[in-house]
């Protein structure tokens, strides 16, 4: 016998081993059954039944000092007493091609590095990881969207520029994502309401998304309790338009006249733009000579002011829903 034999355990919960079939520098393989003697169908769940054969699954577990081990398990092929149907018995310690805890490893490694490379790193197929980062974000969003959500964050975003949309609803609260669903008709944000169920939807207090016409059909239809908040972001972005659309009406000449434009009022787009705390002494009373002599321009740029420092709800009485071209139901994010 070799002097320097020692034994170790694989500390893998009802498993055993029943031999070391290669013991080389560069890999250990070692050959294990499982301990549990009634195994459940896969079917019918009941547990025994009798064994039909047996088969060898080869199952990546956790390196040891840099030498990658792999089990060679011993998979039970069991007839079921009560339905008679075959199955392959399954183990709680293994997941698919790999064990569960090389299965966390891979999960964990691929929220820091991309799929490919934990794959490298793991000497793994990019699928095995692939299908694991996926099971896993399924029951994370499963735990997630179980939980009580009071602020529902609902947007829009493209996961291929200007071709697939998604909306993705986040819980305000958290941060968390709870969902994406293709698509943004109000029927995909309705169908995932309804999934939610009843009591979920009643936990929602407040509603927080942009000027889409699809959304607030779904958000009415089932979320009518909940308050209803654009999201500020867009607010801004439409008065910014509007804000431009005046400068470029009031800039405008009479027709002949040289040069066609107002050259103050264009020279002022940038600083007309700015947030007003950002502005200095000179910036205004730049833009006092400019309103002084355009009340109109003043008259956008003060409503523009306030939609930068207040939130707007569109449930205020007179509270028009904005046809605007920043709706998410005719352009991209910005
Ligand atoms: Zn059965």
């Amino acid at each position: 016998m070799a002097s320097d034999v020692m034994s170790v355990r694989l500390w893998l919960p009802c498993i055993k081993v029943l031999e070391v079939v290669a013991d080389a520098p560069e890999w250990l393989a070692v050959r294990v059954a499982s301990t549990v003697s009634r195994p459940r169908c896969c079917d019918c769940g009941t547990p025994g039944g009798r064994c039909h054969d047996r088969r060898e699954q080869k199952i990546r577990d956790l390196g040891v000092s840099g030498r990658p081990v792999l089990l060679l398990w011993v998979r039970r092929r069991m007839v079921c007493d009560v339905c008679g149907r075959r199955f392959l018995e399954d183990h709680r310690a293994f997941e698919g091609k790999v064990t569960a805890r090389v299965a966390r490893r891979l999960v964990a490694d691929a929220r820091l590095m991309p799929v490919n490379a934990v794959a490298g790193r793991h000497k793994v197929g990019w699928h095995t990881v692939m299908a694991l980062v996926a099971a896993y974000a399924g029951l994370v969003a499963r735990h997630r969207r179980r939980r009580r959500c009071r602020v529902l964050l609902v947007d829009e975003t493209s996961i291929r520029k200007r071709h697939r949309y998604v909306t993705v609803l986040v819980n305000g609260d958290t941060g968390e994502v709870l969902a994406m669903v293709p698509h943004r008709p109000s029927q995909a944000l309705s169908a995932f309401l309804a999934a939610q169920g009843h009591k979920w939807c009643r936990g929602v207090k407040v509603v927080v998304s942009d000027g889409s016409r699809a959304y607030k059909a779904a958000i009415d239809q089932r979320l009518g309790h909940a308050r209803h908040v654009l999201d500020r972001f867009h607010v801004i972005r439409w008065f910014g338009a509007g804000l431009t659309a005046v400068r470029r009406d009031v800039q405008r000449r009479p027709e002949g006249s040289k040069p066609a434009f107002d050259r103050d009022v264009f020279r002022a787009r940038f600083l007309l733009m700015r947030r007003p705390d950002k502005l200095d002494a000179a910036d205004q009373a730049r833009l006092d000579a400019l309103f002084a002599a355009h009340p109109r321009l003043k008259s956008a740029w003060d409503a523009r002011s306030a939609s930068c420092t207040a939130s707007i709800s569109p449930r205020t009485p007179k509270a028009r829903w904005p046809r605007s071209t920043g709706s998410p139901t005719s352009t991209a994010p910005g």
